[in-house]
């Protein structure tokens, strides 16, 4: 329900930025006709706070005409300075593969929802991973990705096409925009889930909980769509079917920018000389705390070098200063999936292995035979790493 209330000074405020034109001022007060969709765009920009939206209860909330899965599609910047373009974050595919499942299981659609001030063709890549459908708002306010613009987006769309679940790389932008969507939709939101399948019709969010030492399985019965962020590299990618290409269905809202509350002034671009984002290297050279000190970590570096790789760290390793945070793997560092994950001096806690596990191959030296790493190593040697690593240099030098 939504009500505009006596506070009403007919600033006209909220005319212009509501996405679906239902909000009229007449008699110099604001009327919201029966098109709305409780976005709550017009909320926001109520400077007295006149418009208030009052939801229904959990247990009353009807919940019929909810279908279909969709997939928020995460664009990032093409690293090609000739030129503005976008291109699609990886993760966005691990989604799709998943969702097909899902939406199979449950006999729905599975539909990604683009945003984009201009779409690339990238319903054909979209497809291929699974997609059925791709709603697509072509705006030149979505450029760059802005909270408030975005979530509106998705707020009207999801009012319009009422999706059953939705789901989210568990990225900077996805968890700045999941959060605000589920909240405005009222509705809950799984963080960081590792698991995602159908239990009696409902969606099952698994995700660790208590550090990691158990699994927590979440459902939400009352309430819709239902929301999970995932995070990269932990749902398996499917194999793409190229020549399936998503039906496009173009969706004309209209976006206000004066709902953007927060203007970017100036864009860096750091160039980390030569390096790699550790969720996207195919080889990673990781060291703990039996490293023990920054010359010897150091010479993991040379490693990544000999192989093409990235280096990472346990977070044993990052607390005693090794190597900085940006290159912890696991449950509070990155989650990984190389071709070749290198294990030197890591004991393997759960929180580590949880950010690993999915690496194609893994190889791991301790000098512990007990050590809970050489569970999930397809490859161990039991010794010092202090003597393998030069050797290893050695061999890889001579090889090269
Ligand atoms: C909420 C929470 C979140 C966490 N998140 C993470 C996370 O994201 N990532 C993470 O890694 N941890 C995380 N941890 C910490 C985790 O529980 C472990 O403490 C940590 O992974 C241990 O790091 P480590 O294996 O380097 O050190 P240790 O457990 O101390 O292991 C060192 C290993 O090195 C071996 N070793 C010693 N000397 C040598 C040598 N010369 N040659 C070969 N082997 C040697 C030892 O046998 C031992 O197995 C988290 C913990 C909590 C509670």
């Amino acid at each position: 329900m939504i009500n505009v209330s006596k506070k009403c000074i007919g600033c006209n405020k909220c005319v212009p930025v509501c996405p679906f034109a239902a909000v009229q001022l007449i008699d110099k007060k604001a009327v919201i006709n029966e098109a709305c969709t409780l976005c709550g765009a017009c909320v926001q920009v109520c400077p007295v706070q006149a418009i208030e939206i009052t939801r229904e209860e959990g247990a009353t909330r009807d919940l019929t005409g909810h279908k279909g899965v969709w997939v928020f599609v995460e664009l990032m910047e093409n690293h090609d300075k000739t030129k503005h373009s976008h291109k699609i974050r990886p993760v966005t595919f691990e989604l799709l593969s998943i969702g097909r499942k899902l939406a199979d299981e449950l006999g729905e659609e599975l539909a990604a929802v683009l945003l984009t001030d201009k779409n690339a063709g990238f319903e054909k890549e979209l497809g291929a991973y699974g997609a059925d459908k791709v709603y697509l708002v072509e705006n030149p306010e979505l450029y760059e990705y802005n909270t408030d613009i975005f979530s509106t987006a998705i707020i009207a769309l999801t009012h319009k096409h009422k999706p059953s679940a939705m789901l989210y790389g568990a990225t900077i932008m996805g968890r700045d925009l999941a959060p605000r969507v589920a909240s405005c939709l009222y509705t809950g939101l799984t963080a960081d889930c590792t698991g995602l399948a159908i239990k009696d019709g409902l969606l099952l969010q698994s995700r660790p909980a208590f550090g990691g030492n158990i699994m927590a399985d979440i459902l939400s019965p009352k309430s819709r769509p239902q929301m999970s962020t995932v995070r990269p590299n932990v749902m398996k990618l499917a194999e793409p079917i190229y020549g399936k290409i998503a039906v496009t269905v173009r969706e004309d809202i209209k976006i206000d920018k004066s709902l953007r509350r927060v203007k970017v002034l100036e864009r860096k671009l750091i160039h980390d000389k030569g390096s790699v984002k550790i969720d996207e290297a195919r080889i990673i050279v990781s060291g703990g705390r039996g490293m023990k000190t920054k010359e010897k970590f150091k010479q993991l570096e040379e490693i990544c070098q000999l192989l093409g790789g990235v280096v990472g760290a346990s977070r044993g390793a990052v607390d005693m200063g090794l190597k900085d945070k940006a290159h912890q793997v696991g449950q509070s560092g990155t989650t990984v999936s190389p071709k070749l994950y290198l294990a030197f001096g890591i004991s393997g806690a759960v929180q580590h292995i949880v950010g690993m596990k999915a690496s194609d191959i893994i190889v791991a030296v301790n000098k512990d035979p007990n050590a809970p790493i050489f569970n999930v190593a397809k490859h161990g040697v039991v010794g010092d790493a202090h003597e393998i690593v030069p050797k290893l240099i050695e061999a890889l030098k001579k090889q090269k």
